[in-house]
C-alpha cells in the first residue's frame, strides 16, 4: 500500500513524524509537506507561481519532501509525482479539527484534495495544551484507527481527532451548532489597536458529535462527503420557485469515482477551463 503523508503544520512538525512512524507499519510511506506552517489556510491552491519540491533528509527514515505551498498543493504534487497512491494521511495536526472549524482547516484540506483527486483522504488531529502532545501515548490509538480505516475503502474522506488520553473510539458527526471563532482586539507595542482571530471555548456540546467525543476522551471518527449541496433546501426551493430547468433540480451526482483517471484531452480541457475561470 502506498501512503502519501501531508500536513499543515509544516514538514518539521513532530505530529508528522509520529504519523509517518505508525503509517510505515501498513505500507510504503512518502512525505510531502509544506516548508512552513500553513495552519488554517483552508483549501487554497497556488496557481500564480511555480512550486519547488525539495528533498528533506532530516526525516532520515522516510522519503520526505517539502513544498513552498499549501497543504492541498502538497497532495496535488505528491499524487502527481508518486503514481498509484492508495491513501493520503494528513497530520497529526497540533490542535483539534472539529465542528465548524473544519472549514478553514489545512489538515482536512489535504485529505479533501485527495478525495477530489479520486483518492482516499484521512485527516488526523489532536489538541495541544501547554505541552506538546504525547505522541508515544497516542501511537497505539493511531495504529488502531489505521487498522480500522485503511481496509474501509468505501470511506473516501474521514476526519479523525484524538483526545490527549483516549479511552475508546466512536463514530461521530460534525458539531455544527456553534462556531468557536472570535475576534480579540488588542494593542500593539505602540498602543495601536490590532486584532487577533482566535478561538473561544465552547462548553455546550451535542451528543454524537466530534466535540462531544473529545470531551469524553474518545477518539472521534467522522466520515465526510464532498457534496455541500443542501438537498432539502434544494428540493423545497425548487418546489416553491420554478426556474427555467425544473427537471434538473435535485439530481444527486455521486462523488468522484474511485481512482478516477482523467484522459489527457480531458485534462487539457480542464486546464483551459480553469485558466479561463481562474481568480
Ligand atoms: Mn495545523
Amino acid at each position: 500500500m502506498r501512503i502519501l503523508i501531508a500536513n499543515d503544520d509544516g514538514i518539521y512538525s513532530p505530529g508528522l513524524a509520529a504519523l509517518a512512524e505508525v503509517a510505515s507499519r501498513f505500507g510504503e510511506v512518502r512525505i510531502v509537506a509544506p516548508d512552513v506552517e500553513q495552519s488554517s489556510m483552508g483549501h487554497a491552491i497556488t496557481h500564480s507561481r511555480p512550486l519547488a519540491f525539495r528533498r528533506t533528509p532530516l526525516l532520515r527514515k522516510f522519503d520526505a519532501h517539502r513544498v513552498n505551498g499549501t497543504p492541498a498543493d502538497c497532495v496535488a504534487l505528491g499524487a502527481f509525482l508518486w503514481k498509484d497512491v492508495d491513501v493520503v494521511l494528513s497530520g497529526i495536526n497540533l490542535g483539534p479539527n472539529i465542528g465548524n472549524g473544519i472549514w478553514h482547516s489545512g489538515t482536512l484540506a489535504a485529505a479533501k484534495q485527495a478525495a477530489l483527486l479520486g483518492l482516499r483522504g484521512i485527516a488526523l488531529s489532536t489538541p495541544t495544551g501547554k505541552a506538546e502532545p504525547d505522541f508515544a501515548k497516542l501511537d497505539p490509538w493511531v495504529e488502531r484507527v489505521l487498522q480500522l480505516l485503511l481496509p474501509e475503502t468505501s470511506l473516501r474522506l474521514v476526519n479523525v481527532n484524538f483526545p490527549p488520553n483516549p479511552t475508546g473510539m466512536c463514530w461521530t458527526r460534525v458539531s455544527v451548532r456553534h462556531y468557536d471563532g472570535r475576534v480579540a482586539p488588542m494593542a500593539d507595542p505602540y498602543g495601536r489597536e490590532v486584532y487577533w482571530l482566535a478561538v473561544r471555548p465552547i462548553e455546550e456540546t451535542e451528543r454524537g458529535t466530534d466535540r462531544w467525543a473529545l470531551q469524553r476522551d474518545h477518539v472521534s471518527i467522522t466520515p465526510l462527503q464532498l457534496d455541500l449541496t443542501d438537498h432539502e433546501a434544494l428540493a423545497s426551493a425548487s418546489r416553491r420557485v420554478q426556474l427555467d430547468e425544473p427537471a434538473l433540480a435535485d439530481q444527486r451526482v455521486p462523488a468522484p469515482a474511485t481512482g478516477a483517471v482523467v484522459s489527457e484531452s480531458e485534462a487539457e480541457e480542464e486546464v483551459a477551463e480553469s485558466e479561463a475561470s481562474a481568480g
